[in-house]
């Protein structure tokens, strides 16, 4: 019955040719019996102050490997997600999964934040606040520790709805990230209108920045502009270390990238987390 209406919920998509596919290999099924058996799995990606090389927080990234039919990737797995009943379960997996293991090592990296991303729809759901502020409850997170990432069009396709959904969760001390800067519709209109902690500058800009003299001075910018605010600034997509240092040389404070570390499974970031805080401070730190 559930994939009854999860089909019914396909038909009607946006993209009817890829909610096909993917409904024809029966990944919907596949899906509620993944979210059941909690075999979709969250990777995390460090962040670092890019100066110094302290992690200042991460990002989970949702993996799933579905049993013989390849590789869904992050963006499709979320599209049909979120066109299906399974948006609900979906979202309190996550939630449990990547607040359980945060509350795990949350006095041992002291200073760090756990980043979540969300969709417009799941934000949508009449039940997002309360599934948010039960799993911080149910697992003692400091609110304050978590941060909501969220699209700039989610913010200017739903604005009511956003708002009232954003402020209640910044009441109770949860943070607020936009994600993606500038890859959309920027308008910077909402930034007046919202009460955002973090500004993560697309990685389209970042990844290049080298070459490009514009790039730099959009992020040169955004600098100026998140410290006038009082906005945390993050680059995405430090791929290399040459990326980093020039980032340090516009005044970026913060960054995330390849150059850095791969999005990894828990466990493997427990261990590289120990040898990235063993490395001797200058080896980790940019001087610019
Ligand atoms: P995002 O939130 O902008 O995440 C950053 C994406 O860039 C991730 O892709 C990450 O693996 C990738 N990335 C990180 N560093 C680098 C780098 O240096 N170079 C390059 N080329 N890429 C880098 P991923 O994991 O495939 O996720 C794609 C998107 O799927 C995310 O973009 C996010 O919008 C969405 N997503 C992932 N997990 C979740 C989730 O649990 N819930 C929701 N609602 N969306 C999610
Ligand atoms: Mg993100
Ligand atoms: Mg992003
Ligand atoms: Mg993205």
């Amino acid at each position: 019955a559930k994939a009854g209406i999860a089909k019914t919920c396909l038909a009607r998509s946006r993209e009817p040719e890829e909610a096909d596919a993917l409904d024809r290999k029966g990944l919907l099924d596949d899906l509620a019996d993944a979210i059941e058996a909690r075999a979709i799995t969250w990777h995390w990606q460090p962040k670092i102050d890019l100066r110094s090389g302290v992690v200042t927080g991460f990002e989970a990234l949702v993996r799933w490997q579905p049993g013989g039919c390849g590789n869904v990737s992050p963006e499709q797995l979320i599209r049909v997600v979120e066109q299906s009943p399974l948006i609900e379960p979906f979202t309190v997996l996550c939630l449990d999964t990547v607040l359980g293991q945060f509350a795990s090592v949350q006095d041992d990296w002291p200073g760090t934040s756990i980043s979540i991303n969300v969709s417009v729809r799941m934000l949508e759901r009449p039940s997002f606040v309360e599934n948010v502020l039960s799993a911080i409850e149910c697992h003692a997170v400091p609110p304050e520790r978590v941060v909501l990432e969220l699209t700039e069009t989610a913010l200017i396709a739903h604005p009511a709805q956003a708002r009232r959904v954003v402020e209640r969760l910044h009441r109770q001390g949860v943070r607020l990230s936009i994600d993606d800067f500038g890859a959309g519709f920027t308008s910077f209109g909402y930034l007046r209108e919202f009460t955002i902690d973090e500004i993560k500058i697309d990685r389209s800009f970042v990844s290049r920045c080298t070459e490009s003299t514009f790039d730099q001075s959009l992020i040169n910018s955004l600098v100026v502009l998140c410290e006038s605010l009082g906005v945390d600034l993050v680059a995405e997509g430090v791929e290399d270390d040459a990326v980093r240092a020039l980032l340090v040389s516009l005044g970026c404070p913060s960054g995330q990238g390849y150059g850095i570390s791969r999005p990894q499974s828990f466990e493997n970031l427990c261990a590289w987390m120990r040898k990235w805080n063993e490395r001797p401070h200058p080896a980790a730190a940019i001087t610019a």
